[in-house]
């Protein structure tokens, strides 16, 4: 069978898109801050307890604009993992920032919080922290960190909607977080995001940024009785087509969650035999730790075995797929960024990681997916 019967990931539509999309139609606004627009931030806003949301049209404006809203100048450094999407560190780089690379925790491959101090200088200003997989990071340690030290904390949380560390949603414990809602995520516009402000006194700014730089929002509240230029920004809000398309999928939020654990828990049962005679090792999910199943990988004894193992899977129909190339070793981030000793952990981790699929609809496929791995390892 050489067709491509198993796709690594399939975006899952509610159902309710369309007639959403027709309201805004009828409606007749399509800009955006519009009734969807709004809907869906007070939606996040409930559900996170940030204190406001804004939808932009991708995590990458989302950080974007947190990195506006530090004010860096260049030369300031951001501590963050290699181990991330090139937008985690691109979004400071655009601001003159220096990424600084950590290595990451060989349970979770977030962000070490036991190396952050040690790569602390007098142009830190921030800590971005990644949440890998919808894993929370070590919040409580890295919050006091940053308390201590006098930083801001960012949490790209692009895989994080729906998950939580002790309890508190992900998104709501930086001073500034970043969902994802790109059509390989769990909860999904197509293209599309969001900025989770924690921390208040950045509302106003963020709002005028958002605004493309003027006071339109304080205008529509009243606030002011004309609305002008008053700082920088660019068009960060998505139009109101989009955000009809989001607005169904928050809806439905719980049950695609739900549902996506019942996949995760059914190859995570099912290789706990193979972890145990030592064929590759399974997810690590901390007791404290609520995730929204974004991912399910295998970490493999080395990447020779990783690139066989997705070849012979890819023979059966069945796409598997590697992660991220540590941003270290790539040509921008040699260039751009600098890193705070060696990355052993996101080295090595990087090579051997491998993704298996898991997407809504896979219920009727996921026990080939296991039969064949099983039949790889025999
Ligand atoms: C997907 C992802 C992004 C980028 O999200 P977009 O919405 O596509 O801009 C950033 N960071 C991480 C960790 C991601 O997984």
């Amino acid at each position: 069978m050489t067709d491509l019967s198993i796709p690594f990931n399939k975006p899952y539509m509610t159902g309710d898109e369309l007639r959403y999309i027709q309201q805004a139609h009828r409606h007749g606004q399509l800009a955006g801050d519009g009734p969807f627009t709004r809907r869906c931030q007070q939606w996040l806003e409930t559900h996170t307890g940030c204190s406001r949301a804004l939808l932009t049209h991708s995590c990458t404006a989302a950080l974007e604009m947190a990195a506006l809203l530090l004010d860096l100048q260049p030369g300031d450094e951001v501590i963050m993992p290699s181990y991330t999407f090139v937008s985690t560190a691109n979004a400071f780089v655009l601001r003159g920032a220096v990424p600084v690379f950590v290595d990451i925790r060989e349970d979770t491959l977030n962000l070490d919080e036991e190396l952050i101090e040690a790569a602390i200088t007098d142009k830190t200003r921030a800590i971005a922290v990644v949440h890998y997989a919808g894993v929370a990071c070590e919040m409580d340690a890295i919050m006091a960190i940053a308390e201590r030290h006098g930083l801001y904390v960012i949490e790209d949380a692009a895989q994080g909607v729906m998950s939580a560390y002790r309890d508190k949603p992900l998104g709501s414990i930086g001073h500034l977080a970043a969902f994802s809602f790109h059509e390989t995520k769990n909860v999904i516009a197509g293209e599309g995001g969001c900025l989770l402000i924690n921390d208040a006194r950045f509302v106003e700014r963020a709002e005028i940024l958002w605004e493309k730089g003027t006071d339109r929002s304080r205008f529509f509240r009243g606030e002011v009785d004309k609305y002008t230029w008053v700082d920088v920004g660019s068009s960060f809000l998505p139009g109101e087509l989009i955000a009809a398309f989001l607005w169904a999928q928050l809806n439905h939020a719980e049950a695609i969650t739900g549902r996506r654990l019942e996949l995760w828990q059914r190859y995570h049962e099912a290789f706990a035999l193979p972890e145990q005679q030592g064929r590759f090792r399974r997810p690590v999910i901390p007791a404290h730790c609520r995730h929204n199943a974004h991912m399910y990988y295998l970490l493999l004894e080395d990447g020779a075995r990783r690139a066989e193992f997705i070849a012979a899977m890819k023979r059966h129909g069945i796409m598997c797929v590697f992660h991220y190339v540590p941003l270290h070793l790539a040509p921008a981030g040699q260039r751009l960024c600098r890193t705070a000793g060696r990355l052993p952990v996101t080295e090595q981790y990087a090579d051997r990681l491998v993704r298996l699929p898991l997407w809504l609809g896979l219920e009727e496929k996921q026990d080939e997916v296991i039969r064949q791995l099983r039949a790889y390892w025999s």
